[in-house]
């Protein structure tokens, strides 16, 4: 166990204060020291990559356990992946051996174990549509077992994982395609640069090499020399308004913006989901808001990151998130919600 450890070493926003943790390299590891701490009563917070958590400026009053599991197998059509595995790894990986599939997933920090958690997605695929089954400890009955995608709840950035500490995740298995194209391209500015229609196939490898090209354009790889990649990825879910009261957000948004301006809208399950990013922007808050010289602002690439510039602290990222999220709700009457994990603060 590492003492006053500070988190903000362990997250790719770089905030976060002190707390106890506990290294688990392997499975049997984070078995034993997550089932050892639940039976005594203790809090804990799963961590491994630390790319989608907010983490207070006082730490964690807790343990903090690292999943740091990290094997990986290639089967004949899928990858079993440890939960602790680097996910842009395994994705390499599966697209070096000609197994097509994960390719749109390129260049997302984080571990593999942390990919069902929010249903994580880019580019037109979530990582539902390609899990074949997730390994679980049910940390109620301290079971070790392997469960189906149904099983999960899946939705747009979203399972029964999110925000719920009855599961840790062990391993994820993915099914794959061994003829190494890759999934249907759905996103339009990823299959008009690779000169394809829309539900078209490309070999994995060039989507794969494409993928990462427009994400490292919007600070969306990290970089630590680069602040604009100092974040928590998209800070805020496109939001998705139900049917009802469309008109009324439309409205809303015509008033402010003009009438001949077209808003982006996608059709959703529960209604119309609209762009955050697009909202934020909209709503008064360029690139880069507010001003150089702040410790935390709006990446300088995309309205959708929050950034730390250097000294940022938690207090700061929230204050921001604060201001953003006051100023779409005021002009818009829409509440954007955040995508990473909150760790003792609330919005
Ligand atoms: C630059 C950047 C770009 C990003 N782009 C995307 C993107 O395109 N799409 C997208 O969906 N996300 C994106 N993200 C967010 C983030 O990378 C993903 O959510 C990623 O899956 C988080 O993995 P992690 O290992 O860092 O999780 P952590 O931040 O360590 O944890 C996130 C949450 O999952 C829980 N958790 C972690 N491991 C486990 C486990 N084994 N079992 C149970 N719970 C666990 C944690 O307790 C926490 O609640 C981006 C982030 C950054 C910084």
């Amino acid at each position: 166990m590492r003492e006053s450890v500070l988190l903000s070493e362990l997250t790719t926003l770089r905030v976060g204060g002190p707390a106890l943790v506990a290294e688990c390299g392997t499975t049997d590891a984070l078995i034993a020291t997550v089932r050892a701490l639940d039976a005594a009563g203790v809090r804990v917070l799963l961590l491994a990559g630390g790319s989608n958590l907010l983490i207070d400026d006082a730490g964690f009053d807790g343990v903090v356990v690292r999943v740091g599991n990290n094997g990986v197998r290639l089967l004949g059509d899928s990858v079993v992946a440890e939960a602790g595995a680097n996910w842009d790894e395994v994705v390499s990986l599966t697209v070096d051996f000609g197994l097509g599939g994960l390719e749109c997933l390129s260049g997302i920090p984080g571990s593999a174990g942390a990919t069902p958690v929010q249903n994580v997605g880019a580019y037109g695929v979530e990582v539902a549509t390609l899990l074949r089954q997730v390994q679980l400890l049910d940390r109620e009955t301290g079971e070790v077992r392997w469960v189906e995608p149904a099983e999960l709840g899946f939705g747009y950035r979203t399972s029964v994982l999110k925000h719920s500490d009855a599961a840790v995740v062990l391993a994820v298995e993915f099914a794959l395609d061994p003829t190494g194209l890759s999934a249907p391209l759905r996103y339009g500015e990823l299959a008009k640069a690779l000169g394809a229609g829309d539900g078209e196939t490309r070999p994995a490898a060039a989507v794969r090499a494409e993928v990462l090209r427009l994400r490292a354009g919007k600070g969306m790889v990290l970089d630590p020399a680069d602040h604009d990649t100092w974040s928590a990825g998209s800070f805020f879910t496109n939001p998705v308004v139900p049917e009802d009261r469309l008109p009324q957000v439309l409205a809303a948004i015509a008033d402010h913006v003009g009438a001949d301006v077209r808003v982006p809208t996608y059709p959703a399950p529960d209604g119309t989901k609209l762009s955050a990013g697009w909202l934020i922007e909209r709503a008064g808050f360029a690139k880069g808001f507010p001003g150089a010289d702040a410790a935390a602002r709006l990446s300088t690439k995309h309205t959708l990151a929050l950034t730390n510039r250097g000294s940022a602290r938690a207090a700061d990222i929230v204050a921001l998130a604060r201001t953003v999220r006051a100023g779409v709700r005021e002009r818009f009457g829409v509440i954007l919600e955040p995508e990473p994990v909150t760790v003792g603060v609330t919005l």
